[in-house]
């Protein structure tokens, strides 16, 4: 094993300073996995812009890593050297009471790579075995890295959250990484699917992934078309995080709806009516994250071909362009890119 690695460091600079520094330790109940890829998230950005890390800088950042088995913990007894694995984004610690009651999203010990702990942009990283999930032969090991957050976020949303069902009439507002993938978990749940966007290319994709409809506000209300197509709206998922597509979203809502809110947002939002929550019987969900133990289900879809990963992932770039990979996002550009990190 070596000793020293490529790291990506942030110091509280927005540009990431690759650096090389000593490959972790494992300890007993830890294994180390060599990253093959990992995934570039506004999350990653928001820290780059100021949003405070729990680890102060420097760290290493990064939270949705694929990635091989390289070395096992003496306490270990689920994994081997040479397994591959996905690397959820955030550890629980399986004691607690959000843990013990299966809402481990609220782990109140929880660890998130990249912010708690130093995350992912490295060659290596070594983290608890518990929450690592296996990742069968034939998927890519280098798409399936945005599996843990692009793709997983959507299934909690859909599924645990909003609890889809077939025939419900569902909008998604926001078609990027995340929104996307609601798209697609949507259509493994059998809903019908409107989704809106200001991007053509992004509506087109979502289209082709199993949009119903596709809504491009500036051109068209949204309110307008839906009440002439569709008897109802029972779902709103919200993954843009902004105050004003918030207040769309619960604009759209029938009686009985559920706005999901997946989309972050710093800002306040007070544009609830409250009697029409109540004399509606509306529902206004939050949705974070995915928990770890639903990530094989999440991977069973993507096995089953009911996800696709390859058209989501647009672009590639090696660790040490790992600056020109976060101007691309801020630029909006694509959909999801990775950073690859060992091999191609
Ligand atoms: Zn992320
Ligand atoms: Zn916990």
């Amino acid at each position: 094993m070596p000793l020293k690695m490529k790291a990506a460091i942030y110091t509280g600079d927005p540009k990431l300073e690759i650096r090389e520094v000593d490959v972790p330790k494992v300890a007993s109940n830890e294994i180390l996995v060599k990253i093959a890829a990992c995934g570039v998230c506004h999350t990653d950005e928001g820290y780059l812009e100021g949003v405070p890390t729990f680890k102060k800088p420097p760290i290493i950042l990064g939270h949705e890593p694929s990635g091989q088995v390289v070395e096992v913990g003496k306490g270990v007894k689920t994994f081997q050297e040479g397994d591959t694995v996905l690397i959820p984004p955030v550890l629980t610690c399986g004691t607690c009471f959000y843990c013990r009651n299966g809402r481990e999203t609220l782990c109140r010990n929880q660890l998130m790579l990249g912010n708690h702990i130093d995350g992912a942009f490295a060659e290596y990283i070594a983290v608890p075995s518990k929450d690592i999930v296996k990742l069968p032969k034939g998927l890519p090991l280098i798409e399936s890295a945005i599996i843990s957050d692009a793709v997983a976020t959507p299934y909690h949303a859909v599924f645990n959250r909003a609890k889809a069902k077939p025939g419900d009439i569902a909008v998604v507002i926001g078609c990027g990484g995340v929104g996307i993938n609601v798209v697609q978990m949507l259509k493994a749940a059998g809903a019908t699917i409107i989704a809106i966007d200001l991007q053509e290319a992004k509506l087109q994709l979502a289209k082709e992934l199993g949009a119903h409809v596709t809504i491009n506000p500036k051109d068209e209300d949204p309110k307008k078309i839906l009440k002439s197509t569709f008897p109802r709206v029972d779902l709103v998922f919200e993954v843009v995080g902004n105050p004003k597509t918030q207040q769309m979203g619960f604009n759209l809502l029938s009686p009985g709806g559920k706005l999901v809110l997946v989309g972050y947002s710093p800002k306040k939002w007070d544009g609830v009516f409250s009697g029409k929550v109540m004399f509606r019987e509306l529902e206004i969900i939050g949705s974070l994250g995915c928990p770890p133990s639903d990530f094989e289900r999440v991977i069973h879809l993507v096995k089953e071909g009911k996800i696709s990963l390859k058209p989501l992932v647009t672009a590639r770039f090696p660790l040490d362009r790992i600056n020109d990979a976060f101007d691309e996002l801020r630029n909006g550009k694509g959909i999801r890119t990775v950073i690859t990190i060992n091999g191609d």
